[in-house]
């Protein structure tokens, strides 16, 4: 099956969907419904999702598999999305590679942005956020 997309279709979101087509990601997410809610959005665009409920899942799969890029939460039962984020980092310092992290936060409190870059995080979304803001935000990691 041909599962190579026209990058000539005339919307920015066709093209930018077309490069995170064939990636593998990783959704790091308590809540049911939010993940629900990625994973229908994501499903067609993507190759693989794989989901952790918590942090420590998140270290556990992370281990395992290579991801292209994760989708982390913040608040986590277990483990929280800082400290699963900074843990990752650790592990990738010993074996020089990098892969984005997206912080998915509930609230858009001031200084969230600077713990996630501080976290290592790589960008930013609050929720509720447009899906195409995410596909636009995911496409330039992957492209980086
Ligand atoms: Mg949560």
């Amino acid at each position: 099956m041909n599962k190579i997309k026209s990058a000539s279709i005339n919307s920015n979101n066709k093209v930018e969907e077309s490069i995170i087509f064939e990636k593998n990601i990783l959704l790091v997410e308590d809540n049911i419904i939010n993940q629900r809610i990625i994973i229908l959005s994501l499903k067609n665009i993507v190759r693989k999702i794989d989901v952790a409920n918590n942090g420590e899942e998140a270290l556990n799969l992370f281990k395992k598999e290579k991801y292209d890029l994760i989708l982390m939460d913040l608040q986590m039962p277990v483990m929280d999305g800082f400290v699963a984020t900074k843990r990752i980092r650790e592990i990738e310092n010993t074996n020089k590679t990098h892969t984005p992290i997206i912080a998915v936060t509930a609230n858009a409190l001031l200084g969230d942005r600077d713990k996630c870059i501080d976290a290592g995080m790589d960008d930013y979304i609050s929720k509720p956020f447009k899906i195409d803001v995410l596909i636009d935000k995911m496409a330039k990691l992957i492209l980086k």
